[in-house]
């Protein structure tokens, strides 16, 4: 009884150690994607040169780098010059810890195949770079999507228990038919919104935003992401345009934001939302 207990609290203690060096890697993971969101649309290099202020050039030394720490003890400003440092860096270091250790959890207590850490580790990571630039500039750059879509086809054969199957050709086949059907659907809707309003109701990188979801949660998570994506943005554009003075004139939204809230939403809660998807279908068909 006695070592039953012991080795309860070993594996506590473990647990709590996994928690805690994840949410570290998260914001550290976080302060990279930071120069991403940063460079990436910019057409610039993510690794050269090191990073330095847009506004005085001031190159940031390496305690001026410390995720959380640095934002904190600059007090939000630039060393050299004092101009504001975007409340956006410590927001997505921070962001980052948590949806990290939140990602830990779900697959240690929902008892998931090791390879859902990385499959929704760099999606998730993929879902807010595209929602941040898509917010600042209007654009979900194609190095995003296209590493999602690439690395769900290099993953989905070497881990196919991700898609509940033992052969690797048969995971593979899964991840390609997502990437064709999801983002596809989604393809037919651009392309039916331009005729109807003649106009691009639909951004091309929203579309292989889908595409890429498709080869990192499989098909049902592609298409609850539109689908809660879709509610989410006819819910809260409007309150977005009433609560901020930004928003206030804007007539179109943007979807990458609200889409990545799908997206997020499915890493989470996928078996809850299967389990709703049941007992709807079992009550529609009686
Ligand atoms: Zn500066």
């Amino acid at each position: 009884m006695l070592e039953l207990f012991e080795m309860f609290r070993m594996e506590q203690r473990f647990f709590m150690f996994g928690l805690i060096s994840t949410f570290i890697l998260g914001c550290c993971i976080g302060s990279f994607l930071n120069v991403c969101i940063w460079r990436v649309p910019r057409g610039m290099s993510v690794v050269s040169p090191p990073s330095h202020c847009p506004n005085c050039d001031h190159q940031i030394r390496a305690w001026e780098n410390i995720p959380i720490l640095s934002w904190i003890f600059l007090n939000g400003k630039c060393s050299s010059c004092k101009k504001p440092i975007s409340a956006r860096y410590i927001l997505v270091e921070l962001m980052f810890g948590f949806i990290y250790t939140l990602i830990y959890m779900t697959v240690i207590l929902k008892n998931l195949p090791p390879s859902a850490l990385l499959f929704y580790g760099i999606f998730s990571a993929i879902l807010i770079c595209s929602a941040f630039t898509d917010c600042e500039l209007g654009i979900i750059p194609d190095e995003f999507t296209y590493l999602g879509i690439a690395v769900g086809l290099i993953l989905s054969p070497l881990c196919p228990s991700f898609w509940h199957t033992a052969s690797r050709p048969a995971a593979l086949l899964l991840c390609v038919g997502s990437i064709v059907v999801g983002g596809g659907l989604l393809a037919g809707c651009s392309l039916l919104g331009k005729w109807i309003f003649k106009r691009e109701a639909l951004g091309w990188g929203d579309v292989k935003l889908v595409a890429a979801a498709g080869a990192m949660l499989g098909l049902p998570g592609a298409l609850f992401m539109v689908i809660a994506g879709s509610l989410s943005g006819l819910l809260g554009f409007p309150v977005l345009r009433l609560a901020v003075r930004k928003y206030r004139h804007r007539k179109t939204m943007k979807f990458g934001p609200f889409l990545a809230f799908g997206g997020m939403a499915w890493i989470f809660f996928s078996d809850r939302i299967l389990h709703w998807f049941e007992v709807l279908r079992g009550s529609l068909l009686g």
